[in-house]
Order: structure tokens, then sequence, then C-alpha cells
């Protein structure tokens, strides 16, 4: 059977690598449509940070990644939280004794964070 695996990187996008056994069919060279998996597929999700055996994951394959664009730090435009060094937002707030985590995933509108 075939093996699906969605790692969640860094930045919080997540991709996609699919194992093929040998009943999946071949790849078409006719369609550009990813090869299909045979009918018994075990789909795994990996959380960042992935567990040794499976590496380390590359980088976003997305071109216009806004973390990636930023090299990785940036500055959350919802909370202001400064040097954020994952995809995610860790800011956390406390309000009203209540822990509320900002979340905020790097958009275009945050910046990249710079040496002062
Ligand atoms: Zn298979
Ligand atoms: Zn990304
Ligand atoms: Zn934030
Ligand atoms: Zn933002």
């Amino acid at each position: 059977m075939c093996t699906e695996t969605a790692y969640t990187l860094r930045c919080e996008h997540v991709v996609t690598r699919t194992l093929y056994c040998s009943d999946a069919p071949p790849p078409s060279r006719q369609s550009r449509k990813e090869r299909r998996t045979c009918n018994r597929v075990i789909r795994n999700a990996v959380p960042w940070p992935p567990p040794p055996q499976f590496g380390t994951q590359a980088t976003c394959p997305l071109t216009n990644c806004p973390f990636e664009e930023r090299g990785g730090y940036w500055n959350c435009c919802w909370c202001g939280k400064e040097w954020n060094d994952q995809g995610r937002c860790s800011c956390v707030m406390i309000i009203d004794r209540q822990e509320y985590r900002c979340g905020h995933i790097c958009c275009e509108t945050c910046e990249a964070a710079t040496e002062a």
C-alpha cells in the first residue's frame, strides 16, 4: 500500500510526500496530474518539528511563503511580538487570568525582524 505523509513545516504550511507501492498505477506521461495511489493508502501527519526518522524537512515549496521571504524571523502584525522564529506567532497574552495565544500565522503584512 502507498503512504501519504503530510509534513507541517516550520512556517505552518503543509507539504505532502507520497510513497507509491507496486500496486499504484504508473505515472501517466499524458497528464500532468499527480500520480494516483492504490486503493489502500496510509495517511500520516507529521507535526513540526518532525521526529528524527523523518529527517529535517526542506524549506517551504511555496514561492511566496511570507515566512521564508522574511528569512524565518518576523514581527507579528497582530500583537507586535518581535523575532518569531516559527510560522505561527508564539505570543501568549494573559487577559483576566486567561491565557490567549496570538496564533497569527506570518502574513504579507508582518515585517521581517531586523536588528535595531
Ligand atoms: Zn499502494
Ligand atoms: Zn511556507
Ligand atoms: Zn502575534
Ligand atoms: Zn501578519
